[in-house]
Parts: structure tokens; sequence; C-alpha cells
């Protein structure tokens, strides 16, 4: 039985076995992984210890009073909210202990290969191929909007493995090798002036036959596990009270009043309590994950994170008036994370655009939220039941 008072105990013993001040960062990280203390809930040896999920705030409480490293999630975010929970249901013993560990300890970033020019919101198109040939799978095509491919070691890839079955049933879930000499990366810049996203042409890219996730032509069923987990892990960030953007627009308020007027100051104070209220939410949510897989409710809070954060950092550059024009930095930058809070007013302004388009687009959350949450009658969806290759695209 683990509980709070045994998981305290552990993480003790782990500091006193790796004092985080005479320890290479990277070894006390792979230390932690080991003691199972990297995410209590994993199965042991897998980093965890079959816990209660909730317990592991007892584990970071230690950590952090003990100055402990952190794998700086945010650099591996896909990695963490996406890969992770999709490897653990779907991948063999091998693939589990193969990945996990460097994963979680941020050795190897991992990015996620499913959007494609012709297949976002309905990403069930996509018309990226994999044949297999002997052990392997061999594989053919575009994706588009890849986050940090340009940093990535693997890639969470689904692939039409039969293009005679409707579109969701012809597809298979792969991890795939970055370093592939069929793997091309090229970047995309946005509006921000940076490329945090790419272009990925795979041509001829070998994966073998044991680094398929889940049954050929279930793909469809295992990408609903990232893609719930996605929704979390985009909006579900655990932020202290007037912590994220809100901070940051009620700093300007503070630090500025000659700019103040009562208009602005409703605005802001709407948007702070929208902003806790939405903090709640969060902390909510994450209790029900206790239980559980993420479910639609997910699809809500990120709905509610893209409306607030674009609300927000507008608020932000009014605020700041003819300086709120002033933009910090053009350069194409290629960023390992996206850091909403390091960068100035109007980097937040452009980079929240962005917030209603990934991770699913604000109306097809909306779908979600309507169909499956409120029980209120399916778009038409006259496709379904026909062959993938005989769709017009
Ligand atoms: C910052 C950022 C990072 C991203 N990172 C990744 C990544 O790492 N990996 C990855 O695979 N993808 C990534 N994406 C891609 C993202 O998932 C897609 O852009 C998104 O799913 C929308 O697809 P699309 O761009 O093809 O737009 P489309 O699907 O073509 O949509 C165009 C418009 O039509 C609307 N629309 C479409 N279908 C419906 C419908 N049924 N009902 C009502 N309206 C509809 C949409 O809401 C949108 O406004 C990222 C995107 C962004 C912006």
């Amino acid at each position: 039985m683990t509980d709070a008072a045994a998981l305290q105990e552990r993480t003790r013993a782990l500091l006193a076995a790796h004092p985080p001040a005479t320890t290479d960062r990277l070894d006390f990280l792979r230390a932690r992984y080991d003691a199972g203390l990297a995410w209590v809930h994993y199965p042991v040896g897998l980093g965890g210890l079959d816990a209660p999920r909730s317990l592991q705030a007892v584990v970071d409480a230690e950590l952090a009073a003990a100055g402990a490293p952190d794998n700086d999630p945010r650099r591996i975010g896909i990695g963490l909210g996406m890969a992770a929970p999709t490897l653990l249901a779907y991948g063999s013993d091998e693939v589990r202990s193969r990945f996990l560990r460097p994963l979680w300890t941020g050795e190897e970033v991992w990015c996620q290969l499913f959007s494609e020019p012709g297949a976002g919101s309905d990403l069930a198109a996509l018309g990226t191929r994999a044949v297999r040939d002997g052990d392997d799978w061999v594989v053919d095509g575009q994706k588009v909007w890849t986050s940090s491919a340009h940093t990535a070691r693997w890639a969470i890839l689904i692939a039409r493995t039969d293009p005679d079955l409707p579109k969701h049933r012809g597809i298979t879930y792969f991890v795939c090798d970055m370093t592939d000499p069929g793997v091309e990366v090229r970047p995309l810049r946005q509006i921000t002036g940076e490329a945090e996203f790419n272009e990925v042409f795979l041509t001829g890219v070998r994966i073998p036959d044991a680094h398929r996730l889940g049954e050929t032509g279930d793909g469809w069923r295992v990408a609903q596990t990232t893609l719930m987990n996605e929704r979390v892990s985009i909006g579900g960030a655990r932020i202290p009270r007037e912590g994220g953007m809100i901070g940051k627009a009620a700093a300007v308020w503070r630090e500025r009043p000659a700019l103040r007027t009562h208009a602005l100051h409703r605005d802001l104070l709407a948007l702070w309590v929208d902003a806790e209220v939405a903090r709640l939410t969060g902390e909510r949510l994450r209790q029900q994950l206790v239980a559980g897989q993420p479910g639609p409710e997910g699809s809500a809070m990120k709905l509610g994170f893209a409306r607030l954060n674009q609300a927000i950092s507008g608020l932000e550059v009014e605020l700041l008036a003819e300086d709120g024009l002033v933009y910090d930095d053009w350069t194409m930058r290629r960023p390992e994370l996206v850091d909403f809070t390091g960068r100035d007013a109007g980097y937040r302004y452009l980079r929240s655009k962005g917030n209603s388009i990934e991770g699913g687009t604000t109306e097809v959350l909306l779908n979600i939220v309507a169909e499956r949450v409120l029980g209120l009658p399916p778009e038409p969806r006259n496709d379904k039941d026909v062959p993938w290759k005989d769709l017009a695209r």
C-alpha cells in the first residue's frame, strides 16, 4: 500500500542518496524515475508505483522544498502529455521500457505527426501511406504544423494502411524515428516571427512492426487516447492564482496608473474572474483525471483556455496603449518551447491566435461538446462508410 507517508519517506530516501546540490541533473532525474517517483500513477518499473495520481503532489512538494531539478515539462510537453499515455495504453512491454524513461527525463523529445495539408479537423481523411514490407512498414507522405519536429528524436505517427476501408478504419498508429534518412523537416514561419512548427516530408521511412501501437487498422481508436490527452495538456497546466497571462495584464494595470479608465478596469476585473474560474475548473479536471482517462470535458477546458488567452492578451495590448504596438523580436527563432510569459505583450497577443486552432479548432471542439457532453444531434457525416480511396479529395 503506497500512501502519502510512504511516498514522503521514499522521496526523502531518494534525496538522501542523490543530494540535488551535488548530483548531476540527468543522474538525479534517472534515479527519480527508477525510484518510481516520476509519475507515481504509472506502473512499477515504468517510473511509477501504481499509486493514486493525486499523491504526485506529495512527491513534488518534497522535491521542490529540497531544490531538486525537474524535467522541464514545458520543453517535453508532447512527450509527457500525449505520447506517454498512448505508449502506456498501447505499447508492448519492450516499447514501454525502451521509450518512457528517456521521454520522462527529457533526453528524448517527441513530436506529433498527425495533421496533413488535406487533413486537419478531418484528421481521419489523412493520406500518408504505410505499406508492410517484411518486418517493417514503409511510410510515404507529408505532415504539417508539426511542433518541435526540429528538436524531436521520436514521433507519434498515424498513417493509412488500408485505403479500401472507410477513412476511420484503415489507419494504423506508429512510433517514427525522426533520424531516419527519409524524414525531412522544414521550418514554417508563424505570425510571431518564430518557426515553432514545421512541414515534415516522409519518403520511404522504415518503421519496424515492433513500433506499431495497437492493432493494424485500429489507429483511429489509439489516436483518441492521444487527442483527449492533448486537449487536457494544452489547456490544463497548473498555475497559481493570478499566474500566467492574467498576471501579466494585472501587472501592467498596477504599474501604469496613467493609462487606467473605468472601462478597462471593468474588462480587467471580468477577465480576472474568468481566469480564476478557468484555473479552478482545471484543478477539478485534474482531480477527475485521477479516476481515469480524460473525456470530452477536456475539450471544454481547452475551448475556454483559447478564448481567455486571446481576450487577456488583447486587453494587455490595449492597456499598454502605443507601447503595445512594439514587438520585441522578429528574428526567425526555432524555439524549443512556447513561453507565454517570457516574451512581451505583442508576442502573447500574436501567439494566442493559434490557441483556437492547435489541438482541435474551437468550432470542432464546440461540436464535440455539443454532441458528447450536451447530447445534441450529431453533425451529418455522409462519408463514414465510404472506402477512403473513393472519397473526393
Ligand atoms: C500552434 C499550432 C501547433 C500545432 N501543432 C501540431 C502538431 O504538433 N502536430 C500536428 O499533427 N498538428 C499540429 N497542429 C495542427 C492543428 O491540429 C490543425 O491546424 C487543426 O486541427 C486544424 O486543422 P487545419 O489547420 O487543417 O484547418 P481545417 O480543418 O482546414 O479548418 C479550417 C476552418 O474550418 C473549420 N471547420 C473544419 N471542420 C469543421 C466542422 N466540422 N464544423 C465547423 N467548422 C469546421 C475550422 O474550425 C477552421 O476554422 C498545430 C496547429 C497550430 C496552430
